[in-house]
């Protein structure tokens, strides 16, 4: 496995490589969710490109940006034994140089749960990502379920600006008890730890009561009382998967989304509704 760290030396290091290109684009602290993309990249692709790259346009002001786990040593081995062929692990000025300037504004889309949450996020996700477009110029993009507006913005951006990429969404890789694996697992105390699984319950019971035909707002209302006092809600909602607008009734293609606060960590998590 070859690690590039500048767009120059990784160009040319993807030039003659076998297609199809996949690309699966990562900020590193590389758990079994990401090792999952992997995988379905090796799967269907000639070449594997990954990129570890934690980028600090999609962190808000007083956001976890410095604390974030970084362990390149350790996302090295994990990705070589996943068999990616080629690591992209830039410093922050190759991606972003000096008087860069140049964002994506993703619009509506990402304007409400977890846009509304994080005002930039999107625009910083959705810019930094349209940059390793640009670079890598893969075939197969793979992204997690597990950030499923993330998905929805995304997939819109490759449309809107006519990338010739086909974007896969892999299913979110959970623990035993229920809670979708992310990085930022690790900021959980115990008891924390121990009560998280509480928001991809009520994720359940929503759907469970949706699929009952309850009214949205008392379903979701019944659903938020399974966090308890444990975590602090901040959204359980049905959404189209395209639009991500709210929907009132079950209906296929949509999620069921939620984000919910223990202690100060920020979970999210998601029930694709493939069909009903
Ligand atoms: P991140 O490093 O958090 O930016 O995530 C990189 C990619 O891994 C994104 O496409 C995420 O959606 C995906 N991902 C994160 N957690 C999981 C999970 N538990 N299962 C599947 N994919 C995941």
């Amino acid at each position: 496995m070859l690690v590039a760290t500048t767009i120059a030396q990784l160009r040319v290091e993807i030039a003659g490589r076998p297609a199809p290109l996949a690309l699966v684009p990562t900020m590193g602290a590389l758990h079994a969710g990401h090792l999952e993309l992997v995988a379905a990249a090796r799967a269907q692709a000639g070449t594997v490109v990954a990129s570890v790259f934690v980028n600090p346009l999609q962190f808000g002001p007083g956001e976890d940006f410095e604390r974030y786990p970084r362990d390149f040593e350790s996302d090295r081995a994990e990705l070589a034994a996943g068999g990616v062929d080629i690591v992209f692990a830039p410093s922050l000025e190759e991606i972003y140089p000096p008087g860069f300037s140049t964002t994506v504004v993703v619009g509506r889309i990402g304007a409400a749960y977890e846009g509304a949450a994080r005002p930039s996020h999107f625009s910083g996700v959705a810019t930094v990502v349209t940059k390793l477009l640009n670079i890598v110029r893969p075939d197969n993009l793979l992204l997690g379920q597990k950030d499923a507006q993330q998905t929805a913005v995304l997939r819109r951006v490759v449309r809107d600006l006519a990338f010739p990429t086909r974007v896969a969404i892999v299913p979110t890789v959970r623990a035993a008890d229920g809670l979708a694996l992310s990085s930022r697992n690790a900021y959980l105390n115990s008891e924390q730890r121990a009560h998280a699984p509480t928001l991809f319950a009520a994720l359940e019971k929503l759907r469970a009561e949706l699929s009952q035909d309850s009214a949205k707002h008392d379903a979701i209302e019944r659903a938020a009382a399974l966090l308890g006092s444990s975590g602090r809600l901040e959204y359980l909602d049905l959404v189209d998967a395209d639009s991500f607008e709210p929907l009132e009734q079950l209906r296929a293609p949509a999620f069921i989304i939620g984000a919910a606060r223990f202690g100060a960590t920020r979970l999210l998590d998601n029930i694709w509704i493939g069909s009903l």
